[in-house]
């Protein structure tokens, strides 16, 4: 199993970073993309990725800390894209349910964070709230990105349309909180552009809800899929884990 979206460079995971590595092994998780949020975290989840082989990375300027983009950021994340444990850009996007950063300062971001990851020939981590109609122009405007709308929200048009333009679309926690918009466009989505997430510390699935998230967890988010899909467990993990192994570059089977 992979967990494509984990935040275990933020300040959570600081006092037992060790046991919940070892809990996700346990799991059967075999591969852990950690992205950015800024560059001190980018800076934290390469750290993170020195000490655990499974641990991979993304860098890249969220839409909350957009005001950090410029040159300067620019040549950091080119600099990082050089080394092996980094295989994407991200993550980036755009945030227009909470108006933390201003509207204009992401729209540059995004789009400047999109021609880089071009650039480079990497897949990009979108996150996008209360955006689709803009995070899929953007997308659309630089033709031969790929990458995966993280933590999906969108319905099944907007679906289609992530597809049609090269995407993976992947889901958390909210799975297992019933039926949800979700249902609507699992199916409309061919599986092999699924993938697997928990977005911890966020979004914790069912039966841990109240508790802080880890990359364990992600075998709940597993559950669901599978029972929403009505496809048997074992071709989800199998059809999830080559996905991200083609996008982001993690053994499709578990290291020996
Ligand atoms: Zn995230």
């Amino acid at each position: 199993m992979i967990d494509s979206h984990c935040h275990l460079n933020v300040d959570d995971y600081r006092e037992d970073l060790d046991e919940v590595v070892a809990r996700a092994r346990d799991a059967g998780v075999h591969g852990i993309l950690v992205p950015g949020i800024g560059l001190d975290s980018c800076e934290r989840a390469l750290e993170i990725a020195e000490r655990y082989p499974m641990v991979r990375v993304a860098v890249g300027i969220h839409p909350h800390e957009a005001l950090a983009w410029n040159a300067a950021a620019e040549r950091r994340l080119r600099a990082w894209a050089e080394r092996d444990e980094v295989v994407a850009i991200g993550e980036i996007g755009l945030d227009f349910y909470r108006d933390w950063c201003p509207f204009d300062a992401q729209r540059s971001a995004y789009a400047a964070q999109l021609r880089l990851a071009r650039d480079l020939d990497l897949p990009v981590i979108i996150h996008d709230r209360q955006a689709h109609e803009e995070v899929l122009a953007g997308v659309e405007a630089v033709p031969g990105s790929r990458g995966v709308m993280h933590c999906f929200s969108g319905g099944p048009a907007e679906a289609e349309r992530a597809v049609a333009a090269g995407f993976h679309l992947s889901f958390t926690g909210t799975l297992t909180y019933g039926k949800g918009k979700a249902d609507r466009v699992l199916k409309r989505v061919p599986p092999e552009r699924l993938l697997l997430e928990t977005d911890s510390p966020y979004m914790t699935p069912v039966p841990h809800r109240g508790e802080r998230n880890e990359p364990a967890f992600v075998a709940h988010v597993a559950d669901a899929l599978s029972e929403k899909l009505e496809r048997d467990r074992h071709d989800v993990l199998v059809s999830t884990s080559r996905a991200a192994a083609e996008l982001f570059g993690f053994p499709p089977e578990p290291a020996p």
